[in-house]
């Protein structure tokens, strides 16, 4: 077996390479300013991009891509030199002659012009479940991000293709739990605190839907589950019933915002900071602890602070506040309204005209809810407009040509999961689909 040492040497090779070719500038998991995380000077073309290191414009320009992250190969001039309309027309008429064969499934933080040409739109739950639940279609082109693409090739059938239009569309915070540094982790708090105690594992994995297949499929070899962040609640309970304490990967504000909602106290909350032997803790507080909190964050929702929620209170007297839950505690706590991405696509579906909503999550989504509701004022928390970089890094050339290479007959940017991988992983996603409030 691998000793913790080896893991934990393994785990800082690995950040030592990034920071060296990144030129030693923000470590994951360090809490970043403002200006670290966001550039508003969006970059209209990602193909300039796509060779290099790094997220690019967009939030999370101050994280740190891992230096494993799939990197796109330069597509034809006749897709990056076209027009906007004309790229439009090419998605149209490969999609007409294609019909029924393909599905695009587009995110809600996708950009729009991407998202016109969507079949379905939904989070990345709904979207790997609308894959699943189309056996008849030969293959999926996910406007999303990578873990996402991987979700719907595991819950598809071994017969349909994923692609995905740009593989440098990752997620910062999904690429801010690695696999190794996960069984590090495991390796040192097996160690630490023993296996179970009685009939109670000692230690649960959880993940949240936002982490790679090889995550999702630890959790379903450990005894864990996968969670979203509708369902985040129900999932930690689950957890409970059948361990004394949960690990939640990769982001801490989901997890601490969920423990906190149950009664939990963020005494019993440690931070595990992957670099860091025993993740930084003490013996007692992981001994203590209910839910041990994985240092990951996603740049998007770390920028909403309590100060934007008080300014748009001061501005519209009756202002509703809703907000992501992977949004930061205090800014959870001072909103009227926490959930998923769909529970705020419902809850302004279900304002009455003149209503006014702050909304703490991705700008694509908040302007196409103003877009949709304009007997609304709907606006973001954030006055920068600071969207998701790596949803940004899908194009309609992409798009485009991902589509008419399709229809020629060849299948590009394949996310193709381990079948071991797959079988472990669907382990751990059913046993959320089974749980139950
Ligand atoms: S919004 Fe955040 S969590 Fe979602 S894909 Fe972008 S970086 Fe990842």
């Amino acid at each position: 077996m691998t000793s913790v040492a080896n893991l934990i040497a393994a785990a800082a090779e690995t950040e030592r390479r990034t920071r060296t070719m990144l030129g030693d500038t923000i470590a994951i998991g360090q809490p970043a300013t403002m200006t670290t995380t966001c550039d508003s000077q969006l970059t209209a073309d990602p193909w300039q991009i796509d060779t290099e290191p790094g997220y690019g414009p967009g939030a999370s320009t101050g994280d740190v891509a891992p230096a494993t992250a799939p990197q796109q190969k330069a597509i034809p001039a006749s897709y990056t030199q076209a027009t906007d309309a004309e790229l439009h027309d090419r998605i149209v008429a490969a999609k007409a002659q294609l019909g029924d064969r393909v599905k695009i499934l587009g995110h809600f933080y996708q950009r729009d012009e991407v998202v016109k040409h969507a079949d379905f739109v939904g989070d990345s739950f709904m979207l790997a479940q609308a894959a699943k639940d189309h056996p008849e279609t030969e293959a999926f082109i996910f406007c999303g991000v990578h873990f996402m693409a991987e979700t719907a090739d595991i819950l598809s059938s071994a017969d349909q293709a994923v692609m995905l239009p740009n593989l440098a569309a990752g997620c910062s915070m999904a690429d801010m739990a690695t696999i190794d540094q996960v069984e590090s982790a495991w390796q040192q708090l097996t160690e630490a605190l023993g296996t179970s105690s009685g009939d109670k594992a000692e230690v649960i994995p959880v993940t949240y839907m936002n982490s790679s297949a090889a995550i999702k499929a630890f959790c379903g070899r450990n005894g864990g589950i996968v969670c979203t962040s509708s369902n985040a609640a129900t999932v930690l309970e689950w957890a409970f019933e059948r361990g004394k304490r949960v690990i939640f990967f990769p982001d801490q504000h989901l997890g601490r915002n969920t423990a906190k909602a149950m009664g939990i106290s963020e005494d019993h909350m440690p931070l595990w900071r992957p670099y860091l032997p025993m993740g930084g803790n003490t013996m007692q507080q992981l001994q203590d602890a209910k839910v041990i909190l994985w240092n990951g964050f996603c740049s998007v929702h770390k920028r909403f602070t309590v100060a934007q929620i008080d300014k748009a209170r001061a501005d519209y007297d009756d202002v509703q506040v809703i907000v992501h839950p992977e949004c930061p505690a205090p800014v959870v706590e001072a909103a009227d309204g926490v959930g998923s991405t769909e529970y705020i696509r419902k809850a302004i579906a279900a304002g009455k005209p003149g209503d006014v909503f702050a909304v703490g999550t991705e700008i694509n989504l908040v302007n196409r809810l103003q877009a949709q509701h304009p007997e609304m004022t709907i606006f973001c928390l954030d006055p920068v407009v600071c969207p998701c970089s790596t949803m940004y890094r899908i194009h309609p050339a992409y798009l485009a040509w991902v589509l008419e290479e399709y229809v020629a007959g060849r299948v590009v940017n394949q996310i193709s999961v381990d079948p071991t991988v797959t079988a472990d992983a669907e382990v751990a996603l059913e046993r959320m689909l089974a749980a139950r409030p």
